[in-house]
Parts: C-alpha cells; sequence; structure tokens
C-alpha cells in the first residue's frame, strides 16, 4: 500500500449556489425574493481541517448535495470562494480544473445508477485514470487492484471481470469507491453512500470510508440525513436548514447537546433502540420551505416551536456560542 499523502484543507467562504429558473408569471408571482431563483446553497462558511472528516446533516432540499458537488466544481459557485490548501479553486476551467479533479472526488448516492452497466469492474474503475491519460497496461492493472483491495474486493482478481449486475448493493459501492480514490484524491466528498443500502451492510462501507481516510491521508465531507451514521464517522458536524448552516461543532456535542431547535428535532427523530428510554420530543411540522420562495427571517421559523415575534425580522447569523459550536439563532443572541 502507498502512503498516505500530506494531508490538505479545505475552506470555504460565503458559497453559493443559486440556479435561475425561467422568467413565467407564477414563477415571479410567488418568489418573495424579486428574481425567480433557486438558492439551494446560500452563504456557506465552513472549514475543513486537514484529514478531518466534516458530516452535513439535513433534511432532503437542505442543500448538503448542492453544496458538496460545488466543493468538488460539479457545479460552478454563483458567489464565494472555495480554497483546495493554499489554492483558489472556486473558478478554475480547462486544464487546471482538470488537474483539480485528481484531487477532489464524489462518492454518490445510488450505487445501481452511478455505474455504467456496460463496463466491466475494471474497466469501470480504471476509467478515470485513463481520462487523466493513464494508458500503460501494468500501471492500469496495479492501481485498479490496489483500490479494489482498498475497498476490500478482494483478490481483486475475482471482481474485475464481472459486470455491475453481477454484484450486491453493497459490493457496487465499494466499486463506486474504488473507482472514486484510483486516482488518489486527496479530498472525497460522500453524499449519503450507504442511504440506499441494507442496513446490514452499511457498517462495512462506513469502516471502510473511515480506514481510508486514515490510510490515505483522506480529507472527507460526509452527507447524510442519518445522524447515527454521522455519529459513526465524523469529527464535526453541521446542519443545514434551506441553504444555511444553522449549527455546527463536535458531532458528540450536536448530537448530545443540540442548541439550535431544528438541531434538537433532528435529534430528537432518530430510532432508539432502548424501548424504556424517554427523551423530550421536539417534533417538526410541516416541510421544509421551497429554497425558491424561502421566508423572511429567519428560515426556521415557520416550523420553530420557541419562535419569537422578531425571529422574522432579520436572518440569524452563525455565532460561536462555546467550545467551538457556533448556532444561527437569536435565541443565543
Ligand atoms: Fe426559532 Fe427564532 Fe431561533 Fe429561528 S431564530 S430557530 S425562529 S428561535
Amino acid at each position: 500500500m502507498t502512503p498516505a499523502q500530506e494531508k490538505v484543507g479545505v475552506r470555504i467562504r460565503d458559497l453559493r449556489k443559486h440556479f435561475p429558473l425561467p422568467h413565467g408569471f407564477l414563477a415571479t408571482l410567488f418568489s418573495r425574493r424579486g428574481g425567480p431563483t433557486l438558492r439551494a446553497v446560500d452563504g456557506v462558511d465552513l472549514a475543513i481541517a486537514p484529514g478531518e472528516i466534516v458530516g452535513v446533516a439535513g433534511e432532503s432540499g437542505s442543500g448538503k448535495t448542492t453544496l458538496g458537488m460545488t466543493i468538488v466544481r460539479l457545479y460552478e459557485p454563483t458567489e464565494g470562494a472555495i480554497w483546495f490548501g493554499e489554492q483558489d479553486i472556486s473558478h478554475l476551467q480547462g486544464e487546471a480544473l482538470k488537474a483539480f479533479r485528481r484531487e477532489a472526488q464524489i462518492v454518490f448516492q445510488d450505487p445501481y445508477g452511478s455505474l455504467d452497466p456496460r463496463l466491466n469492474i475494471f474497466d469501470t474503475v480504471a476509467e478515470s485514470l485513463r481520462i487523466h491519460g493513464i494508458r500503460n497496461r501494468g500501471e492500469l492493472t496495479d492501481r485498479v487492484s490496489l483500490s479494489l483491495q482498498r475497498v476490500r474486493l478482494d483478490p481483486s482478481r475475482d471482481f474485475v471481470r464481472r459486470f455491475p449486475h453481477e454484484l450486491s448493493g453493497g459490493q457496487r459501492q465499494r466499486v463506486a469507491i474504488a473507482r472514486a480514490i484510483v486516482l488518489e484524491p486527496r479530498f472525497l466528498v460522500a453524499d449519503e453512500p450507504v442511504s440506499m443500502l441494507d442496513v446490514s451492510v452499511r457498517a462495512g462501507i462506513i469502516e471502510i470510508l473511515n480506514g481510508l481516510s486514515d490510510s490515505m491521508g483522506l480529507t472527507m465531507l460526509y452527507i447524510s440525513h442519518d445522524l447515527s451514521t454521522i455519529r459513526y464517522i465524523c469529527h464535526r458536524t453541521a446542519i443545514m436548514y434551506l441553504g444555511r448552516i444553522v449549527e455546527i461543532g463536535s458531532t458528540e456535542d450536536v448530537i448530545q447537546d443540540p442548541q439550535h431547535p431544528y438541531t434538537q428535532a433532528l435529534v430528537a427523530a432518530v430510532p432508539v433502540a432502548d424501548p424504556l428510554y424517554r427523551r423530550s420530543r421536539v417534533e417538526l411540522t410541516g416541510g421544509i420551505p421551497s429554497p425558491i420562495d424561502a421566508p423572511q427571517g429567519c428560515a426556521f421559523r415557520e416550523r420553530c416551536p420557541s419562535a419569537m415575534r422578531h425571529c422574522g425580522d432579520a436572518e440569524p447569523m452563525l455565532r460561536p456560542v462555546r467550545n467551538g459550536r457556533a448556532v444561527a439563532c437569536f435565541l443565543y443572541e
């Protein structure tokens, strides 16, 4: 196995990813903020230390997948900045963007849809090596084998000639991870990597990701709606709501002692195995508002059990509370 490479940190500042919508009468009528725009990510600041695994949690529609895809530059940021180590990669194009793609990869949620059914496992994993100009058969074989071993598809010779439909869901997701790490990236976004898998194989995939972080020196953004898997793997956790981070801190602090009312509701919804355990229920009412038509002031106020009259006047900023924790809520100002 190759030695761990130099770890790299990732920082983003005031990152925004907005998707303009077609200008139609209805879209304009129903948008409270003027032009019809889907504000998927709407001002996120985040620093991930070299080698750190940071979790991002929130309901569907909170913007976490768009955040991950924008950081690895599958989307062009609308505003804000992204640094990969000391390099500003916010607006890279052409060869510079291609070089960055060797360093930053993403694993998607769906192990069924993310693999080309016409390619065997060797060609699936080797594809990105070929895209980056590596065509020597011996080198391709060595690197594909190493990647398959790293995700515990070992011995690799038992898998390279097989096709995705011959593998289980867990094995397919291991192939997707092998494909993501074959270029020896230093930053990985794992977007709900176990949510479509059987509960019995989830722990194995999470252990693999955790092990890769150590053995390859990977810095990681782990996106999930499931706080129990986040708790298992992430050093710190950010809670997103409608395109913004509303709470961030060490994973244990955020889950054991949530401060933001939205975090409290997410934590309260996590199933607990002990039938005698009773905890205060903070239940979420209604659904997450449309990112095209976010409420004025605190975006959570229409669902917040602690909402105060002035919560609609302005957006609460993410402010330090204690022990590295920051919360965006007027209860803490
Ligand atoms: Fe609730 Fe107000 Fe805090 Fe928003 S700012 S989470 S509405 S208490």
